[in-house]
């Protein structure tokens, strides 16, 4: 029997109307023959309600617990919904990570796929349940504990079970009919994709558009998922939404497909370091020891006999994200303790945004960061970091001028057009 995986998110599943409603378009595919695994998130709101309370129970919490507790949002959203299969007469089964089982590591919070062995899935398909409904986001550790994956982690598990079970497609459906230029809640003027590379996604969703979570793409390309992201509130077909995709199935395309954003950055900037071999290690080895998530890294060219200095010195400014400040400090304050590292004065910026544009075309294309530059001096927007790769440039910004810089570069580079 072919088979389809579909993801129902947070708003897909809101309420019983909602549920009902995502359990027609899953009926509508058992009708054409498909079998079904159908993967849920927590009703919208619901995981956000959990983690509060878990934080005010226990600042420092035990990541074991917070786990058993933000995973239930799920198993609520997977009964409910082979409830409401079931009453609309399809042969329907809910399944919780653990008893599928959904083998992970015991990384709390952000746990990683082992394995899925399908036998009990397969076994009841072969009884005749048409539907599995399994609880995304979750996972069990070999310890027998329950783990989750990280928030938006249910596309990730939709696409690891589109991958197990060879599925034809794996459709996310959500509260926008597709991928859009950049977040259509920011830009009224975003334009929808038919197609986006895989390799785009990636850099889209790992720079903050959050419409599918990383892990989902990079399991996605590995596996060569089919992976489209569609609306649940309208009437869809085999052509609706935006397929991610292999590059050469992507006729042509810009210079820059899509801009993302992250709001919640912050900048560090450590004054007057040593310029000699191993600063750079004294520095990021703590930070990356204290679970420290560092984004981009500017070292100053040296400065010789620099003030009072004897020998040469440098400044050294990084990124991360801003709930993870206090960590940084503490963990560049211990090493400075400890004589690891010495520098004058410790600067941190919180209220800094990261915007960035993305597209394959920039490989054989110049200007493209002169044309990003541009764009961003016309509207006095002033760069504090810049980082670049292949397929993307990123600056750091103000954050207040965050939602202007999104405007100004979509219309630079002209994405509201085809
Ligand atoms: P779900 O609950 O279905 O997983 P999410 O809220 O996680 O949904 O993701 C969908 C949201 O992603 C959209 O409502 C939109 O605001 C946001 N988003 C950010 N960037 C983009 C983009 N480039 N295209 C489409 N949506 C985007
Ligand atoms: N409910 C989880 C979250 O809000 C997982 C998901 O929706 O993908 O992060
Ligand atoms: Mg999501």
């Amino acid at each position: 029997m072919p088979l389809l995986v579909m993801k129902f998110g947070g708003t897909s599943v809101a309420d019983l109307a909602r549920i009902e409603n995502a359990a027609k378009k899953v009926q509508k595919e058992v009708e054409r023959g498909y079998d079904v695994i159908v993967i849920v998130s927590a009703m919208s709101g619901k995981t956000n309600e959990l983690v509060g309370w878990v934080e005010t129970t226990s600042k420092l919490y035990d990541a074991r617990e917070y786990d058993a507790v933000v995973a239930s949002g799920e198993n609520v959203t997977a009964g409910l919904m082979a409830l409401r299969l079931q009453e609309m007469g399809v042969p329907a089964r809910s399944w919780q990570g653990w008893q599928v089982p959904i083998n992970t590591t015991s990384a709390h919070g952000s746990a990683r796929f082992l394995s899925i062995p399908r036998e009990n899935l397969d076994a009841k398909f072969a009884e005749g349940f048409k539907v599995a409904v399994v609880a995304g986001f979750q996972g069990v550790s070999a310890e027998g504990r329950i783990t989750t994956l990280g928030r938006g982690g249910s596309d990730t598990t939709a696409v690891a079970f589109a991958a197990a079970f060879g599925a034809e497609r794996c459709d996310i459906y959500t509260d926008v009919d597709g991928v859009y230029t950049t977040d259509p809640r920011i830009v009224s003027k975003a334009r929808k994709l038919d197609k986006i590379a895989f390799e785009e996604m990636l850099e889209l969703a790992s720079l903050g558009a959050k419409v599918l979570q990383t892990r989902s793409v990079e399991l996605a390309m590995r596996y060569k998922v089919r992976l489209r992201v569609l609306s649940s509130f309208e009437d869809t077909d085999e052509n609706s939404g935006t397929l991610v995709c292999d590059e050469e199935e992507i006729m042509e395309s810009k210079v820059v497909s899509g801009i993302a954003f992250s709001r919640d950055e912050a900048k560090i900037t450590l004054f007057t370091i040593e310029d000699r071999p191993g600063v750079a290690q004294a520095i990021f080895g703590p930070l990356a020891d204290a679970g420290v998530n560092v984004d981009m890294i500017v070292q100053n060219i040296s400065e010789k006999n620099y003030g009072s200095h004897p020998g040469a010195v440098t400044d050294m400014t990084f990124s991360v994200p801003v709930n993870q400040v206090p960590r940084a400090q503490k963990a560049m304050e211990d090493a400075r303790a400890a004589g690891l590292i010495a520098y004058d004065d410790l600067v941190v910026d919180t209220e800094v945004a990261k915007v960035s544009v993305v597209g394959i075309g920039m490989r054989s294309q110049v200007g493209v960061a002169a044309r990003m530059f541009k764009a961003l001096a016309n509207e006095g927007i002033n760069i504090k970091v810049i980082a670049t790769s292949e397929i993307k440039i990123s600056v750091l910004i103000d954050r207040k001028y965050m939602e202007l810089a999104v405007q100004a570069l979509h219309d630079a580079f002209e994405l509201d057009k085809v």
